[in-house]
């Protein structure tokens, strides 16, 4: 039982793998630059604030870090769907039509989204920000995190937020919880980028936001430079709206990490809606056997392939 669960995990890795080719390695560079550079540029920018208050620099720096790396994602996205092309198209996880393909639902599906995100980029997210950031406690100092320690820690984050947000998802599919919250966030069963902040405020801040400042506050906040946790900020909230694209790009940056998912993962969740609870890694539902029915399905799909 417990080799064939970790047959099915490398098996999962090794399909990835497989399907990487060289763009994931421009892509990977890309990133790294786009996440290394763009919180030292935030970061000295507040160099110039007239506050020397740590929990105003955390607090504008983590909504900047936040709301640019989501504008710019979805915007990325935004162009690849209005381009139509094949070689993009090729990617798409779901067979049906794009939710556009319905105009008259399409356009007020729009309204809703643009209301909610509007609501939780003004409302939810100063809020939870505020929230997490109570007892903050990065640190500020000129002398900028090294390579290798972001590295770690930002590894550790993902560890920690896939943990929390494995079983807070979990929760938010029990019947309650799912009429009452997550069922706005499964309105979108094949899903597109901006969707991926379609939810509930309640979500946004329990199942979202605290899941994300987990692995700071576990690692110890004195111990991470703020420059580490936007750096974090971006990189989790690029991963979520490319998770939820629709699009499985083969060669995305995030496939490089060890047992990580690809965002047919999350598309599965959103179109059969089992299974499939974890964010980042596939890790918890590969042990606790809640992945089964992707990997049944995976693997069928590669057989016929
Ligand atoms: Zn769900
Ligand atoms: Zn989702």
């Amino acid at each position: 039982m417990v080799i064939e669960k970790v047959k099915r995990l490398f098996g999962y890795e090794a399909d990835k793998i497989r399907y990487r080719s060289f763009g994931c390695f421009l892509a990977g560079i890309l990133s790294l630059s786009y996440f290394y550079y763009v919180p030292r540029v935030l970061f000295y920018f507040y160099d110039y604030m007239p506050w020397d208050n740590l929990y105003i620099m955390y607090t504008l720096g983590s909504y900047t870090s936040h709301l640019f790396a989501y504008v710019l994602i979805n915007l990325g996205f935004y162009f690849l769907y209005t381009r139509n092309w094949n070689s993009i198209e090729k990617w798409k996880i779901s067979p049906g039509p794009w939710p556009w393909a319905n105009k008259n639902k399409y356009d007020e599906d729009k309204k809703k989204l643009i209301k909610t995100a509007l609501f939780n980029q003004i409302i939810t997210l100063p809020v939870s920000l505020a929230i997490i950031g109570l007892r903050v406690k990065y640190i500020i100092t000129p002398q900028e995190p090294d390579f290798i320690t972001t590295l770690k820690q930002v590894a550790f984050f993902i560890v920690c937020e896939d943990f929390f947000f494995y079983w807070s998802h979990r929760m938010l599919h029990l019947p309650w919880f799912y009429k009452k919250i997550h069922k706005k966030h499964h309105e979108y069963q094949n899903s597109i980028s901006p969707a991926a902040e379609y939810a509930h405020p309640f979500e946004y801040i329990f199942g979202n936001s605290l899941p994300v400042a987990s692995g700071p506050i576990l690692y110890g906040q004195s111990n991470v430079h703020i420059i580490t946790w936007f750096t974090w900020v971006m990189f989790r909230t690029c991963n979520t709206a490319e998770g939820h694209s629709g699009y499985d790009i083969p060669f995305s940056p995030f496939r490089f990490c060890p047992f990580s998912t690809s965002s047919s993962f999350h598309e599965f969740h959103h179109y059969k809606n089992v299974g499939n609870y974890g964010s980042f890694l596939a890790i918890w539902d590969t042990i606790l056997d809640t992945g089964s029915a992707f990997f049944e399905y995976m693997e069928k799909k590669e057989k016929v392939n």
